[in-house]
């Protein structure tokens, strides 16, 4: 598989083991979310690009290296994807933040969007896109669509768990996004989970079960 990257930092596959587990509560479930995006947040940002700028220590001028361009726009999938806001924004505490919202017509069962709100200068940003489950693939593709309507200079994909089936969905679509996971489960089951997955990250980030 092209364009995808796991990232396998022992501290990330030790938290995503604890959250899986079903006895994890709501507090810890959410608090291991926020971890995990800080820790992921610092691997998607690896590549940003820097610029030189003149500053002067207590002691003497030097050249420094400060990031380059607008501020980065962290968007997020509605709803899950705002469990992993915050723990991102520890790391870029400028960034903007985007939502998308997008429900699934229960006849076309295509994606309707329901919500969509974006900084100004896009086409000067760099985004990454923010949803913890990339399970079929369909949202997490409509998001992206309606995203490049915005031109952004380039765009990244995070979740936290990805099958097999959403990864395949999403390089067919869209092989410009590269994408960063946590891990890459076994398959979908009949009712579009991951499975063995975590169960629905919505309900558990915000106990709405
Ligand atoms: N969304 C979830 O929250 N969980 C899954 O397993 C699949 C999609």
């Amino acid at each position: 598989m092209s364009n995808i990257h796991v990232i396998d930092h022992p501290l990330v596959q030790h938290k995503l083991t604890l959250m899986r587990r079903k006895d994890a509560s709501t507090n810890s479930f959410r608090r291991l979310l926020g971890e995990l995006a800080t820790l992921m947040a610092y691997e998607v940002t690896r590549d940003m690009p820097l610029q030189d700028i003149e500053i002067e220590t207590p002691l003497e001028t030097m050249t420094g290296k400060v990031i380059d361009g607008k501020k980065l726009v962290l968007v997020s999938i509605l709803r899950a994807g705002n469990g992993f806001l915050d723990g991102m924004l520890n790391v870029v505490p400028g960034a903007r933040v985007g939502h998308i919202g997008l429900y699934r017509d229960p006849e076309s069962l295509q994606a309707v969007e329901y919500y969509f709100k974006m900084p100004s200068g896009m086409n000067e940003r760099d985004v990454i896109v923010v949803d913890p489950m990339l399970a079929t693939g369909n949202s997490a593709s409509a998001a992206l669509t309606r995203l490049k309507q915005t031109e952004p200079r380039s765009i990244k994909f995070v979740c936290l768990l990805a099958a097999p089936e959403g990864i395949a969905k999403l390089q067919q679509a869209h092989p410009d996004v590269p994408i960063y996971t946590a891990a890459i489960d076994r398959q979908l089951n009949s009712h579009g989970y991951i499975l063995p997955g975590l169960g629905d990250a919505g309900d558990r980030i915000f106990g709405t079960k």
